[in-house]
């Protein structure tokens, strides 16, 4: 399907009201290698959308977007251990989440519940409870925009990191992800360190992948806002990283601070916790709102702007500048 002049109300996850000059979506990559071969560009401004459930409109686009909705599920290798599964990119992450559990496949259960489409995984690297895709990624099929050309990295060539990857990098809106391959676990592994799943299951002697994504599913439902009901895009600031020695400094004049040390050398801070200390906590303006239970997550409040949210972020980032000392970076894309 290809339009001019597209609305993209319903295609992203905090409601903003924006246009798309031109939009392509394709259902079988046949159809996008098609477009990629017959269409004469005529915009260097591309964007792939996949639900919008970590995009800011804050204007109309002025570009094409690619918006992948192909779907299928396919086993590409199974022992009694483990099994591969090569999962297309427009299929929904949490179905298909649900669809492993279904299965007793070990592995994702600890991301379930994350909105967005399964191409997009890969891209941020979603992360959660303690749990990263990237544990459990194999290789990512794309499709170069520039040439139509198809290729295939391993796990190591997406150069994951947190919340981060080539495809944020080097390979941003140059290439569609079109498929992405998992490893999954027969056996059965269990992580619930984080500490809310840990209490919630410590004290089961028959922990199994459902009972987990149950969990996961409580947790999530009871601090996070839907947002079927109300826009949002989860957090909208990614967890700080600051040096150790850094850290010890805030430590003595915060010492309720709360951070977590990921290496010798560094620590990552709550980005919920300064903004809390900040008062930001409830607050709201110009119909966004900051949510009551997750300071990390700008809330729709009756906003069809991007920029009344991107003006409140921006406000929140400085006032844990000037109190902490501490840049918090957007975990959303802002466009
Ligand atoms: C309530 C809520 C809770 C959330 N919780 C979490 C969480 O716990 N952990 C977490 O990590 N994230 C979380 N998120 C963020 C979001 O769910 C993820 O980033 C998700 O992967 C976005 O999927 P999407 O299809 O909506 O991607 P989009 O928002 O459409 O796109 C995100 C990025 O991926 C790129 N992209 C999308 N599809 C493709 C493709 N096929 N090929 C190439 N590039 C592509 C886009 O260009 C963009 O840069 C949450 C969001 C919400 C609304």
């Amino acid at each position: 399907m290809y339009k001019e002049h597209y609305p993209l109300l319903n295609h992203n996850s905090f409601g903003i009201e924006s246009y798309a000059d031109y939009f392509f979506e394709f259902c079988e990559v046949s159809e996008l290698d098609e477009f990629l071969l017959e269409q004469t560009l005529n915009t260097n401004n591309i964007f792939i959308l996949g639900k919008g459930c970590n995009v800011l409109f804050t204007k109309d686009f002025e570009g094409l977007i690619i918006h992948p909705n192909n779907n299928g599920i396919d086993i590409t290798y199974e022992d009694d251990k483990s099994i591969e599964i090569k999962v297309q990119s427009g299929e929904d992450w949490d179905e298909f989440v649900e669809f492993t559990v279904s299965n007793s496949w070990y592995g994702l259960e600890n991301l379930s519940l994350i909105p967005g489409s399964v191409g997009a995984a890969p891209v941020q690297n979603i992360g959660a409870y303690g749990v990263e895709v990237r544990d459990y990624i194999v290789s990512v099929e794309c499709v170069e925009i520039g040439t139509g050309k198809h290729f295939v990295l391993s796990n190591r060539e997406c150069c994951f990191d947190y919340r981060n990857s080539v495809f944020k990098n080097e390979l941003k809106n140059k290439c569609v992800i079109v498929a992405v391959s998992f490893k999954l676990s027969k056996i059965p592994v269990i992580n619930i360190n984080y500490t809310e799943l840990k209490n919630k299951l410590q004290k089961d002697k028959n922990i199994d992948v459902r009972k987990i994504r149950n969990a996961i599913c409580e947790i999530r439902n009871s601090k996070l806002p839907d947002p079927e009901k109300i826009g949002n895009v989860g957090s909208f600031f990614k967890n700080p990283i600051i040096s150790d020695n850094d850290y010890q400094v805030l430590l003595k004049n915060f010492p309720d601070i709360v951070g977590y040390k990921i290496d010798n050398k560094n620590v990552k801070l709550a980005a919920g916790w300064l903004i809390d200390k900040c008062g930001w906590k409830a607050y709201s303006e110009n119909g966004v709102g900051v949510h009551e239970n997750q300071a990390l997550v700008l809330i729709n409040k009756g906003t069809k702007s991007g920029n009344n949210v991107l003006n409140l972020a921006q406000k929140i980032r400085t006032g844990v500048l000037n109190k902490f000392g501490v840049y918090m970076e957007f975990e959303v894309n802002i466009l």
